[in-house]
């Protein structure tokens, strides 16, 4: 007998379609659905429940319920950790079926969403778990007759807003630490990839997570996240996703409540490479691992590869024959390492852009072309460009697919003046084998995230978030238990 293929696996697996709202899963209460699409082969997947105002409202009135009578928030460290924990076993048990659920939804390679996007999502569950308590307050110097502390206290009712590039992992870099602060959440995934978190919420409620302390509500982004982030009685907004969905949520908040706003937005990060890098073999895979992996759908892709003049062409032939190995294929595959973009408009946007860096004079020295047409996917080539110059688009813009833009610098000043000479700041890297200009350079770059002879170095324990216009709030790390907390001061008179 043969081995059941991922096909056989794909045919037996449970599609999930309905909002998760109180404790149940539903319908949408008018009835209506939106398409799912699979960019693998721009065939339906499956039709999903598209919320409106009226179901974001009965979520959000669900979690605020579950917030206010304490059925989570007042249960101790040891029985949230109990339900974090199971919830985290629960995700081991169905690995397989998520990582199936994100390639297909999102046109990810399999062996990515096996090896990275479903364990480290498991991680990070287990890694809050773990921390959630310890969290100290502080007991502040105060007069003798009086006893003064700071405690953190949970917001409330958090709103998640995340996009569809790492769908299951940002959902729980959001929901974990929300849900360990004590807090209830609304997730609101992207439309283009609603399954994993649809998925997370049905385990969640079979690891005995009280109803309505996590509700998932599937639907458009001017429709289901409008309604979520103008609600009156949410707390708290946390997104990933693009500068102007950012920008309108700031505008939101200004409307409604005045409700906390955290920003992850995207960026057009440089990767600095020094000819007396010791490691050029190293710097050339990180450069094109750095900007193609998930077919550059990356906020931190590192879109911008600054190289020393002296050993440009010969760097930029290395970067290309890394490149090269990264053909388009079916994200189900398992040998595949490059898949398909996550949709149709994705896929031309990049395409856009590429027929833009052309016209504005950059020299194409790869890829550069839609692919695997036949297929009906979305698939583009791994795209290389030289002589960008500072004002051209492909330099200032992100163009969230797979396109790589090269620029030469003369010497450390030039080179950290272009890394900089960007609105955004999310993520910056460099590569050299001298400490003190490595040091310096750190410290000069504006960017939330900096490498220094490696790319996206990452770890749960270290912050993730960005500088200028990339954002602001953190995710990852102890700091951002902090995020989804108020700090109250409380003060005793002792008489
Ligand atoms: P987007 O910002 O439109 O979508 C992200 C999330 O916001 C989705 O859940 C979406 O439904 C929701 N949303 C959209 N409009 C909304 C609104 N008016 N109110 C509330 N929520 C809303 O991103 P996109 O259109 O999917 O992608 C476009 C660009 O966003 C990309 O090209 C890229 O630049 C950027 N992006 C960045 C990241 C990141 O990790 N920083 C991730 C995905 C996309």
């Amino acid at each position: 007998m043969t081995a059941p293929s991922i096909f056989d696996a794909l045919k037996a697996l449970s599609l999930p379609d309905r909002a998760v709202i109180d404790g149940g899963l539903v319908k949408a209460a008018s009835g209506q659905t939106f398409d799912n699409v699979s960019p693998r082969d721009g065939t339906l997947i499956n039709k999903v429940a598209a919320c409106q105002a009226v179901d974001v409202d009965r979520a959000v009135a669900s979690a605020r319920k579950a917030f206010e009578d304490g059925r989570w928030r007042d249960q101790g460290p040891r029985a949230k950790k109990a339900v974090l924990f199971r919830l985290a076993e629960l995700m081991e048990r169905d690995a397989e079926d998520l990582a199936l659920l994100e390639s297909l939804d999102t046109g990810k390679p399999i062996r990515d969403a096996r090896a990275v996007d479903v364990p480290l999502s498991i991680g990070t569950c287990r890694w809050y778990a773990e921390a959630l308590d310890k969290v100290y307050g502080e007991v502040g110097a105060a007069p003798v007759d009086r006893l003064s502390w700071a405690v953190h206290e949970p917001l409330g009712v958090v709103g998640a807003i995340v996009p569809w590039n790492f769908p299951l992992h940002m959902a729980m870099w959001k929901v974990a630490p929300a849900l360990a602060m004590g807090n209830s959440v609304v997730l609101k995934p992207a439309e283009q990839s609603p399954l994993t978190a649809l998925k997370l919420g049905e385990l969640a409620l079979e690891a005995g997570l009280p109803a309505g302390v996590l509700n998932v509500i599937p639907g458009l982004g001017g429709v289901a996240g409008e309604a979520l982030a103008l609600s009156m009685d949410v707390d708290m907004i946390a997104f990933t996703g693009s500068g102007p969905v950012g920008r309108r949520l700031m505008e939101y908040s200004g409307r409604s409540n005045l409700k906390r706003v955290s920003l992850e937005l995207g960026g057009k990060s440089p990767q600095i490479v020094f000819a007396d890098c010791r490691h050029l073999d190293a710097a050339a895979e990180a450069a094109a691992w750095g900007v193609f992996y998930n077919q550059g759908e990356v906020c931190t892709a590192a879109s911008r590869l600054l190289v020393e003049e002296g050993i440009k062409d010969a760097f930029v032939e290395k970067v290309i024959a890394v490149a090269k190995a990264m053909v388009p294929g079916d994200p189900l595959d398992p040998d595949t390492v490059f898949g398909a973009m996550v949709s149709e408009r994705q896929m031309n946007t990049a395409l856009d852009y590429i027929a833009t860096a052309e016209s504005q004079g950059a020299r194409r020295l790869l890829g550069g072309q839609r692919v695997r047409q036949d297929t009906g996917g979305f698939y583009v080539e791994p795209t290389i460009f030289d002589g960008l110059q500072p004002d051209h688009t492909l330099a200032r813009e992100e163009v969230f697919g797979p396109v790589l833009g090269v620029q030469t610098f003369k010497d450390a000043d030039e080179a950290i003046a272009l890394a900089n000479d960007t609105v955004y700041g999310l993520a910056a890297g460099l590569w050299t084998s001298d400490i003190d200009r490595a040091l310096t350079s750190a410290r000069r770059l504006k960017a939330g995230l900096v490498w220094v002879n490696g790319w996206d170095a990452c770890d749960i324990t270290m912050p993730f978030g960005g500088f200028k216009q990339s954002g602001f709030g953190r995710d990852r790390s102890l700091h951002t238990l902090h995020k989804y907390a108020d700090l109250k001061s409380v003060s005793v008179t002792l008489r």
